[in-house]
């Protein structure tokens, strides 16, 4: 008997095992689509059932579990490149709730606690966004940070102040404390996101599907003038320590956020009466939903008298005195009339199902993502298909499940293909992978995709070379490979459909005005795996040109401030990897030269030329402000020890970086002799 058991445990290990090494690459590639791209491609919902999956199994099975998993990090998802700030108060939230009569249960256990007949309450939409604290002194904004993980958040100040609704200022200088706390909501209306996305469309980058998720990301994004073009908006929602300004009541605090110039979420409302008088509140916000400009998953409702709040006290996770009524998801059924294969750039391989147009949240569906084989699998959809499909803030809706009992009969189970829809050759899936790809590099629609990229503007930037003109090359063969567009003559191009005589003349201007542009748009436009705008500027201004880059080992990459392991691993496997290689050769001989970039701007100083790395808290300095003296005397800070750094700048526990620059004897400094230096005292 014992030993069929152990038997039956042996069998179904490796099976748990793929599975978990499964969930944590998939779940790993969503942390980095959302914090490298700022653009996560599954909904929040999912993202946590296969989040909640992972720690079922690493439950079950206590030896799969490791140090490294995603289910080991707290908070929200990873984010590098920001200074960490604690907060004042813990960012607790609130209670959810999903219908009446746990409003009516929440209000029994307030009235009972502090003793009342009926309590006035407040209840504000809560934005689909995402939180941000914001410390004023003296009426002048001076931090922004993101809530982190309740405790301490990112320092996200420069992003903040770019935003239009946040105040840099209070009015009324002079009769605020010297220290006013506001926490809030950063979000993006419909319009805003539709407004970004017709950018990106037009650059022939990808679709933000997602308003909250898009927020969320923008705001951990690193370079602060992308941030500036984005729309963002915030509504407050709590003013801290209110005491301090005589404010007793949170309907009070609205009308003081709103003096200070604050935007304060609209349609608030006092409801004296008590809770039925919360409750049909709430039922008239849900029945306006669908005619606001921005998303919201529900209302706040917070006892109105600050005075009880102390008596109601916390659970260990939320404040007793407020609660968030959650809406319902929106729902339909379709039909799935077909299960279409697209091909991206990178070969990744999507099924995506097309279903008779539906009106959800206010557009008409055709679409939605089935993400990878396994999501097909897992819910079993099938062409003819009865599904329900939902929104959950996001563009692109999703299929939550198959109503079974309308299947015909003739539904076919979906299969993934083994070969390429497109171009016919086998397809790929690594066993710990998600998802399947076409590894047939002049694969037609993989061709296609990162020829789009490569000359979009915030690429090369290639003028006349859209969607169109690269479907035209592709399918008449003139463009096999990225590097063959260099090499187009003006009669090659004249007699295609879409070309005159002048057209022709204008594509190959634009062609060759794209030659020399600067590197950090030239690694972008290669497409590398992780290596988006903002990471190819960081490596273009720490190598300067390209030769250094192909040269570069990992180490060297990683140590580049802003750049982490995981990018610096696929930069140098594309440089080293025979396709890469093939690719980069074969645009240099058509006439590609990109432009270095100047390291940095070299400001002469006591640093010039010197490499730094700080680690632990410093006595007196902020990071940022360590960075910025260092920098100012023209050093440069990088994130890696390796044999390349000049001194290590140790504060309090510094952790291994120092461990490591003392097995290089790489010299370590306190902050006072960091100082020193910098004053110019030599060392
Ligand atoms: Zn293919």
């Amino acid at each position: 008997m014992i030993d069929r058991n152990k038997e039956a445990l042996l069998a179904v290990k490796p099976a748990v095992k793929k599975r978990v090494k499964q969930l944590r690459s998939e779940i790993e590639e969503h942390n980095r689509r959302y914090f490298v791209d700022a653009d996560p491609v599954i909904p929040d919902v999912e993202y946590d059932a296969l989040m909640d999956e992972l720690r079922a199994l690493e439950e079950a099975n206590p030896e799969l579990r490791s140090p490294d998993s995603p289910t080991m990090r707290v908070g929200e998802r990873p984010s590098e490149g920001f200074a960490q700030v604690e907060h004042s108060a813990p960012m607790l939230s609130l209670d959810n709730t999903y219908n009446a009569e746990d409003l009516r249960d929440f209000d029994e256990r307030v009235r009972k606690l502090i003793d009342l007949d009926t309590v006035p309450y407040v209840a504000e939409l809560k934005l689909d966004g995402v939180g941000l604290a914001l410390r004023y002194e003296q009426g002048r904004l001076v931090l922004a940070a993101t809530r982190g993980n309740g405790r301490t958040g990112d320092d996200v100040t420069r992003n903040a102040e770019t935003i239009d609704t946040v105040p840099k200022m209070l009015r009324g200088d002079g009769r605020h404390a010297p220290v006013v706390e506001v926490r809030g909501e950063v979000y993006l209306t419909y319009e805003g996101l539709a407004q970004m996305n017709e950018g990106q469309e037009e650059r022939g980058d990808r679709i933000f599907a997602n308003p909250r998720n898009t927020a969320a990301g923008t705001l951990k994004m690193l370079d602060t003038s992308v941030v500036a073009t984005r729309p963002l908006q915030f509504v407050p929602f709590q003013l801290l320590f209110p005491e301090r300004h005589g404010v007793l009541s949170q309907w009070k605090a609205l009308a003081y956020l709103r003096e200070a110039t604050f935007t304060i979420p609209p349609h608030s409302r006092l409801c004296t009466r008590g809770i039925e008088e919360v409750i049909a509140t709430v039922e008239e916000l849900q029945n306006l939903r669908d005619s606001l400009p921005f998303g919201t998953d529900g209302v706040v409702v917070k006892v109105n008298e600050f005075e009880w709040y102390d008596s109601l006290g916390t659970t260990s996770k939320s404040p007793r005195w407020g609660i968030a009524y959650k809406f319902p998801a929106e729902r339909k059924t379709t039909r799935v009339e077909s299960i279409f294969l697209s091909v991206g750039r990178t070969g990744a391989v999507t099924p995506i199902a097309f279903v008779e147009p539906v009106g959800l949240a206010g557009t008409v569906v055709r679409r939605a993502s089935l993400h990878n084989a396994d999501e097909v699998a897992r819910k079993d959809v099938r062409e003819g298909d009865t599904v329900w499909i939902e929104k959950s803030g996001d563009i692109i809706p999703y299929i939550v499940g198959v109503v079974k009992e309308e299947r015909p009969k003739s539904a076919k189970k979906f299969v993934m293909p083994d070969v390429c829809p497109v171009c016919g050759e086998a397809l790929d899936r690594p066993d710990e992978e998600v998802v399947t790809r076409c590894i047939n590099p002049s694969c037609a629609a993989q061709v296609r995709g990162r020829m789009i990229h490569f000359a979009s503007r915030n690429a090369m930037d290639i003028d006349g070379l859209g969607a169109k003109v690269v479907d035209t090359l592709v399918t008449e063969g003139f463009a096999k490979s990225i590097a063959d567009v260099y090499r187009l003559k003006h009669e090659d191009i004249v007699n295609l459909e879409r070309f005159a005589e002048k057209s022709a003349d204008n594509l190959i201007a634009g062609i060759d005005a794209s030659r020399n542009r600067p590197l950090d748009r030239f690694l972008h436009a290669l497409g590398i795996r992780h290596v988006g705008r903002t990471v190819a500027e960081l490596l273009a201004g720490a190598f300067g040109t390209l030769e250094a880059l192909r040269k570069a080992d990992v180490e060297s990459v990683a140590a580049v401030e802003g750049i982490g392991p995981v990018i610096a691993d696929s930069v140098v496997h594309f440089f080293s990897s025979e396709g890469g290689r093939a690719l980069l050769d074969d645009l240099l001989a058509a006439g590609v030269a990109p432009a270095p970039v100047v390291r940095g701007e070299s400001v002469d100083g006591a640093l010039s030329g010197k490499r730094l790395v700080l680690t632990g808290t410093l006595p007196t300095w902020k990071r940022s402000e360590a960075k910025r003296a260092i920098e100012g005397a023209g050093g440069k800070v990088v994130s890696g020890v390796s044999k390349a750094t000049d001194y290590v700048v140790a504060g309090e526990s510094p952790g291994s970086k120092l461990a490591k620059a003392e097995k290089l004897g790489i010299p370590v400094l306190g902050e006072g002799e960091l100082m020193e230096l910098i004053a110019g005292g030599g060392a």
